[in-house]
């Protein structure tokens, strides 16, 4: 999840997302885990909360069918083990849009396509290195990767005095005298007191973002950023930067929290440490690519549309397999329970798998220009794209009247320990919709270790928990289908 900006968005999760025990709630029991549901189901007249009672067979249903027969874990097995880490414009991200066409077609979906967009190529090259040099006790290597978009540094490397700050404030304190010619070490720290840990990510991340050309204004040569996340460890977390075209390009990278402190720690006992870092990354011509797209037809609104997707590309040191491999393989259970189900939604559910979230965003951009032209009525998307962890709530977006309505059911998935609907926020690929009114949902779920993996060499398939992984999924086929038989309004 979440490359960059939504800043605002991330901040209102923490300061709306609420910390409900669900053990203190007055949970309904579920209806009986043995009930069979066989056959064509077709969702009772709508009139809700009437539906009480139909709603929580067909939720039953649903998490029955995915906790006996789901297929998302092997999906997910498949997507990490033999495609790996699938970069923007690499062939892993090729293999991935064919993958997930074909499963897509062999679940029986009314039609699936592809969506063709032209996206970055940006890519690491060789394995970055990098040094602490010190005046008094030698060098000390530390382990770094190059930001996403980031320039290389000249060839042999980039060696340069180094000075830490903690927030970018202090940029414009030190000035161009104090940052001209140096390497900037923003090295602020998650803030351990966020409870949501997309919080502590919001505040920091500006640092990743924006930080490199706003050192680079002052003169800066090159920088290197204290990785997002609250674990002390020695994966360095990449992740989308943006240069500001007024300013120089300079090199960027992120270090591990083990080296940060190193550094921090030899940077107060010497201001005149020096910093060596070398990588070989480059942004090569853009590369055609694709949105895979599958849809179940709506039987009585087919023209009102609810999507649910996740991001196809990652990053590829690691597997990409919470970020975002639980997010596709999520949308890919939905659709196959629903199909193994006999469900047939009353709105146009669309299953999506966005290209290029991490750096570029231009699959969601595209799916969005395309629903316009096309006057399509999206009247409600659910991302899934925080991992593949226990669900915890949904956050809603849309107006009063809608997140009213919408947070009327939950008393449908507490049984599924999906409790937390404060919060407000959807997904980056499902955001260029939302100027045309679509209301917008994200799945929410525990995020205490998302940042244990997020963008790193450790997102791989065995940090995922089969159990956790399911229970998502079916909390997204819950929320699909109240959205595909009773919309928004
Ligand atoms: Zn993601």
């Amino acid at each position: 999840m979440k490359n960059h900006i939504p800043l605002v968005g991330l901040i209102s999760i923490s300061l709306f997302y609420s910390c409900n025990n669900p053990a203190t709630k007055n949970a309904p029991a579920a209806s009986n885990a043995n009930t069979p549901v066989t056959g064509n189901i077709v969702a009772s007249a709508p009139g809700e909360p009437n539906n009480y009672k139909a709603d929580s067979v067909m939720f039953r249903a649903l998490a029955n069918e995915i906790l006996l027969h789901g297929k998302c874990y092997s999906y997910l097995d498949y997507l990490s083990n033999k495609i790996g880490g699938r970069l923007t414009g690499s062939p892993q991200a090729a293999a991935a849009v064919e993958y997930t066409y074909q499963v897509m077609e062999s679940l029986g979906a009314d039609t699936v396509f592809k969506q063709e967009c032209m996206v970055p190529h940006w890519v690491r090259g060789a394995k970055e290195t990098a040094k602490i040099l010190t005046t008094q006790s030698g060098e000390y290597s530390v382990n770094i990767c190059a930001l996403g978009r980031s320039v290389a540094t000249p060839e042999g490397g980039l060696t340069a005095p180094i000075i830490e700050i903690d927030s970018l404030a202090q940029l414009k304190k030190l000035g161009r005298s104090g940052i001209a010619g140096k390497i900037v070490f923003f090295n602020g720290a998650f803030d351990e007191t966020e409870i949501m840990t997309f919080g502590a990510y919001g505040k920091a991340v500006a640092q990743r973002w924006a930080g490199p050309s706003m050192a680079s204004k002052y003169g800066a040569v090159g920088t290197v950023v204290r990785s997002m996340t609250n674990a002390l460890d020695d994966y360095p977390h990449t992740g989308a930067m943006q240069y500001n075209d007024s300013f120089p390009k300079i090199p960027c990278c992120a270090i591990s929290t083990v080296g940060a402190e190193l550094l921090h720690k030899q940077l107060t006992v010497d201001k005149n440490t020096k910093f060596h870092f070398e990588m070989s990354c480059a942004t090569l011509p853009d590369e055609k690519s694709y949105n895979v797209v599958a849809e179940l037809k709506g039987t009585e609104h087919p023209d009102q549309y609810v999507t649910i997707g996740g991001h196809l590309d990652s990053w590829e040191l690691g597997q990409g397999a919470h970020d975002d491999g639980a997010g596709i393989v999520h949308t890919l259970e939905v659709l196959r329970t629903f199909k193994a189900l006999g469900i047939k939604p009353k709105r146009t559910i669309r299953f999506v798998m966005f290209m290029n979230e991490e750096n570029g965003t231009r699959g969601a951009m595209k799916y969005a220009e395309l629903a316009a032209l096309h006057h399509e009525n999206h009247i409600a998307a659910i991302e899934s794209d925080a991992g593949g962890f226990s669900p915890r709530g949904f956050g809603v977006g849309g107006n009063d009247t809608q997140r009213k309505k919408i947070r009327g059911w939950k008393d449908l998935f507490l049984p599924y320990g999906i409790y937390d609907f404060t919060g407000g926020e959807g997904g980056t690929d499902i955001e260029p919709l939302q100027k045309s009114g679509t209301v917008m949902i994200g799945l929410m779920p525990d995020s205490q270790r998302y940042f244990d993996y997020h963008h790193t060499a450790a997102d791989t398939f065995d940090k995922v928990n089969k159990r956790e992984l399911e229970l998502g999924a079916a909390g997204v086929a819950m929320m699909a289908y109240m959205l595909a038989t009773y919309g928004v309004n």
